[in-house]
């Protein structure tokens, strides 16, 4: 359910950039704003209960958003574009993303911050810089260090 401060950030949100507030686009930019980190057209999809818009809606929303910088594609993974609200983000660079090799989670580092690359030759022009860390999320971590523990007690 929808509380009142997000209905009324969603109507702030969507009247700052002169969209019409409808049904999908209020659904759609609740979604985002709840996520946790950026999300799939198709996980935009599901997180939408029962009255969820078709696809080619929530497509043309996304499009929509981005268009009006309310939103932006934050990374491809699995040939799938990951949207996110852009607020925090300008066109150029987005806060780094954090892959766990081993589960695939992601995760928004929104309090890491990163210089823009320098030194580039002149003529070269940076129209987007992203920054994408992999490694091991802290439970995958754990799960490694205790197998490893057992196997060598096993062993020993
Ligand atoms: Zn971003
Ligand atoms: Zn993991
Ligand atoms: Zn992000």
């Amino acid at each position: 359910m929808m509380d009142d401060t997000t209905q009324k950030d969603i109507a702030a949100m969507l009247h700052a950039v002169g969209l019409r507030h409808t049904h999908s686009r209020a659904a759609v930019l609740h979604v985002l704003i709840k996520a946790h980190g950026a999300l799939t057209q198709e996980q935009i999809a599901q997180h939408i209960d029962k009255k969820s818009p078709d696809k080619v809606t929530i497509y043309r929303t996304l499009e929509a958003f981005a268009a009006a910088g309310l939103v932006h594609r934050a990374y491809l993974q699995h040939r799938s574009w990951h949207y996110e609200l852009a607020h925090r983000c300008s066109d150029v660079q987005c806060h780094p993303h954090f892959f766990c090799s081993n589960c695939g989670l992601a995760r928004c580092l929104h309090d890491t911050q990163m210089p823009l690359v320098r030194g580039l030759e002149k003529g070269y022009v940076v129209q987007r810089q992203q920054v994408r860390l992999e490694g091991l999320c802290p439970a995958c971590n754990r799960a490694l260090h205790e197998n490893g523990k057992e196997s060598k007690d096993a062993a020993g």
